[in-house]
């Protein structure tokens, strides 16, 4: 069951009635509906959860990482047992399509919790050199500050990494999408987590996530969102000398170069743009043509957006459901008409009523490819985390390169290639912290992180775990 109404938060092992009195609304994606409210955590709330996790984290760090891990692999099996639950909220916060739901944003988030055990034993990890002895310990407590997208997996990646490496955290979810964070608290007290090593602040950026930000007992903050509330998060854990660890926007480009399997490349960019209603932050926005192939790839292009048809996200069939909030759909539709009022040609979609129904509740934006970009055009620049992809024309293979890299971002990109060698070339000069090859699967178990304005840091597997822990050197008196 979705809770209604969340009057209380997760701190110390017990649900308690925060001091912040104001309440926000949570709505339901696809009828804009109510369909909660949570409490705004204040500072006061944060410095009671920060000081439990400090109290906690000597012991949690001291019981050892297979103890650890046993505690990691009950928040799994508490999740798997709610897994419906958690699906329908998902569904219901986000607008997430259900398969979707199930697989990228609920299975995967459970997977992390049980990976995240696999990986424990990185923290007792120690080297020899000369007559020191490296230990890598944990950081201490861990601010998770995390977006709306992929909730619960995003918090998994932060949450069950730090447990993981003897860390405690407090968390702050995004106001937008809280119902799955409550979920997972639930889990985390029916798994006998001890007190204090996970606590949970509702709330919203401008309040909660900032005083987590500023909080003194607060060691290290790994956020996930956009750029803009990045760097005021690095900005307030400075005056600390936290360490912080950003993931942040992207523009992923898609270099679909001449002698690849071309309706493979656009199909699978297309989706990639299109899925979770363009709200990924690894999502392929820009498609890179040289002018050879430009053409069949625009009929393509057209061929496969017209699969994309938006629907109730409950519907099994549904590839694309509403965006999250009524705010994200005027600034999606904002980025459409500045791209038909910079001239460019629309292969699909559009912003008005010309371009077909759509549902008549519901945060809906009809998916849209526009051609011809021009790579500083602001369609090709900014992120708009909507279902919009640019199409943008190549002189060349080098060319192609040169406007990949043109963006502030980079966190993900692909290259499709006639051969895997020509593929890993062009990778190699690509600014961004992962590349897919010829249409690779994604792996959740590599590092996944950004350079540049996509940020710092890595998540994900062995490496999310290591994130959280830093080397302490015991010198050693010589023989
Ligand atoms: P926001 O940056 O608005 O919010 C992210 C989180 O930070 C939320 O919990 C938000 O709280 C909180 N927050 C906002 N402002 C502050 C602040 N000044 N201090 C502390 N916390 C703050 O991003 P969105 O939630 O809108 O998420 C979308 C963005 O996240 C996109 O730009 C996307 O690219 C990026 N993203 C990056 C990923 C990556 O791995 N690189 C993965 C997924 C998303 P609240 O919302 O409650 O106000």
């Amino acid at each position: 069951m979705l809770p209604d109404h969340v009057d209380s938060t997760y701190i110390d092992g017990r649900w308690i009635e925060p001091h912040g009195t104001r309440t926000l609304p949570v709505h339901d994606a696809t009828t804009e509906q109510v369909i909660a409210r949570i409490p705004v955590c204040d500072g006061g709330d944060v410095a009671i959860a920060s000081a439990a996790a400090a109290r906690a984290q000597p012991a949690w760090w001291a019981i050892g990482a297979e103890a650890r891990a046993a505690v990691l692999r009950r928040v799994a099996d508490e999740l798997r047992a709610h897994r419906e639950e958690l699906i329908d909220t998902i569904i219901a916060e986000v607008g997430s399509p259900r398969r979707l739901a199930e697989t990228m944003q609920v299975d995967i988030a459970i997977d992390t919790f049980a990976d995240a055990a696999q990986d424990a034993e990185v923290a007792e990890r120690t080297e020899r050199i000369r007559n020191s002895v490296v230990r890598f310990e944990p950081v201490g407590v861990v601010g998770a500050i995390t977006p709306w997208n992929y909730p619960l997996y995003q918090s998994a990646l932060k949450v069950a990494a730090a447990m993981a490496a003897g860390c405690t955290v407090v968390h702050k979810p995004s106001e937008l999408a809280p119902l799955n964070a409550v979920a997972l608290a639930r889990a985390m007290q029916r798994a006998a987590v001890p007190a204090g090593v996970y606590n949970l602040v509702l709330g919203d950026g401008a309040t909660t996530g900032d005083a987590l930000t500023r909080d003194a007992l607060i060691d290290m903050v790994s956020f996930t969102g956009s750029t803009r509330a990045g760097r005021s998060v690095a900005a307030n854990a400075a005056e600390t000398v936290k360490r912080v660890s950003l993931e942040l926007g992207g523009k992923g480009a898609s270099v679909v170069l001449p002698g690849s399997d071309l309706p493979t490349a656009v199909a699978r960019t297309v989706s990639s743009c299109f899925s979770n209603a363009g709200q990924t932050c690894g999502a392929l926005s820009r498609l890179i043509v040289c002018a050879e192939d430009v053409d069949e790839v625009e009929a393509l292009v057209q061929r496969s957006a017209s699969e994309w048809v938006p629907g109730d996200p409950r519907d099994r069939d549904t590839l694309i459901g509403p965006v999250i909030s009524a705010g994200q759909r005027e600034r999606v539709v904002s980025y459409i008409d500045s791209g038909v009022s910079d001239g460019f040609p629309m292969l699909a979609g559009g912003g008005g009523d010309a371009a077909g129904p759509l549902p008549a509740a519901g945060y809906f934006v009809r998916p849209t490819v526009f051609s011809r970009v021009v790579p500083s055009a602001t369609i090709a620049q900014e992120e708009i985390f909507g279902p919009v992809l640019a199409v943008i024309v190549a002189d060349d293979p080098a060319d192609a390169v040169s406007i990949a890299n043109s963006s502030a971002y980079g966190l993900s990109v692909a290259v499709w290639a006639a051969t895997l060698d020509e593929a890993e070339g062009i990778g190699r000069q690509l600014h961004a912290g992962s590349v897919s090859l010829n249409g690779a699967p994604f792996n959740p178990a590599a590092p996944f992180g950004g350079v540049k304005q996509s940020g710092y840091g890595r998540e994900r597997g062995r490496y999310g775990v290591e994130e959280f822990l830093r080397t302490k050197s015991y010198h050693l008196p010589r023989d």
